[in-house]
């Protein structure tokens, strides 16, 4: 699993250095939370960015690796925001979750520590859930806020007892940052209480930075890599995934990310632009009129 990369606060490091692009690129792949907007609010400069984008006709797609809301829902929300976008344009686990589980485990039974956006696309998708330990050929470890007891007990029947089952989990985060310096425990917490009481080590992982996420959002940009540039607040699944991808990279400073944070990567982490803010995506006009871009 990735873990955030902690900030060092003690250490009087130099401010990070700003990087804007010197160039549009063709495709654009949004992280949603942190990077256009944080809770229910726009971050600044965020609809304006993308329908500028849009009016120059870039591809923009979005991107999250929360699994509590499906793709319409983050539509809808987008839309209320002023940031109108195609169901089929935004990507999270709750599609890359069926997806993976018709292509390698078809028929398999399913357990799912989830909630139930993510249960609903698995059931339209047709994939069998059950709770009967014996009956389970995967378990999906995800972010559940109602997570407890009794669904730990079922994992580890399938798990340990029967010894039938593997385990994968919808996205690594460890928590999901929330407006006002809080969090809540994401999905890692779940993968975590599973392994220390079975032993089985996780193995696949559905969300930013694995590889079915990956595949996932290249499909739908029907761009190559090199023509697109991956925007986001989380060194260990945005930009993380971008470097997978050999696609360009922005960091936005407006999520988890701080500047302390920023200004310690090594090299070879780090992002091919840092931004302070999402509309600074845009290059300099001095930069286009010389007919670079
Ligand atoms: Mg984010």
């Amino acid at each position: 699993m990735t873990a955030p990369a902690q900030s060092n606060s003690a250490k009087s490091a130099a401010p990070a250095v700003l990087r804007r692009p010197n160039r549009l690129y063709d495709g654009y792949v949004f992280d949603l939370d942190g990077t256009v907007y944080l809770g229910d609010a726009l971050l600044p400069g965020a609809a304006e960015v993308i329908a500028q984008l849009r009016a120059r006709g870039r591809r923009t797609v979005f991107l999250s690796n929360n699994p509590t809301r499906d793709p319409q829902m983050y539509a809808d929300k987008l839309g209320a925001l002023g940031i109108a976008t195609p169901v089929a344009d935004i990507v999270n686990p709750v599609v890359t979750v069926p997806r993976w589980l018709q292509a390698h485990h078809p028929g398999a039974g399913v357990l799912v520590i989830g909630e139930e956006p993510l249960k609903r696309a698995l059931r339209a998708a047709g994939v069998r859930l059950t709770e009967r330990p014996e009956e389970i050929d995967v378990v999906v470890a995800s972010y559940d806020r109602t997570f407890s007891y009794r669904k730990l007990q079922i994992a580890f029947d399938a798990l340990w007892q029967h010894r039938r089952a593997r385990l994968i989990t919808s996205n690594p985060d460890r928590y999901c940052p929330m407006p006002g310096g809080r969090g809540e425990p994401d999905a890692a917490a779940v993968v975590a209480a599973i392994e220390a009481c079975t032993g089985v080590t996780c193995e696949a992982n559905l969300g930013k930075p694995g590889a079915e996420m990956l595949e996932t959002v290249v499909g739908m940009l029907g761009l190559s890599a090199d023509r697109c540039v991956l925007v986001g607040d989380r060194m260990s699944t945005d930009i993380a995934m971008a470097m997978a991808a050999g696609m360009d990279s922005a960091l936005v400073l407006t999520g988890e990310t701080t500047p302390a944070m920023a200004a310690v990567l090594e090299p070879r982490d780090a992002p091919t632009w840092l931004l302070d803010r999402i509309d600074h995506l845009i290059p300099r006009p001095t930069t286009e009129a010389d007919g670079r871009g």
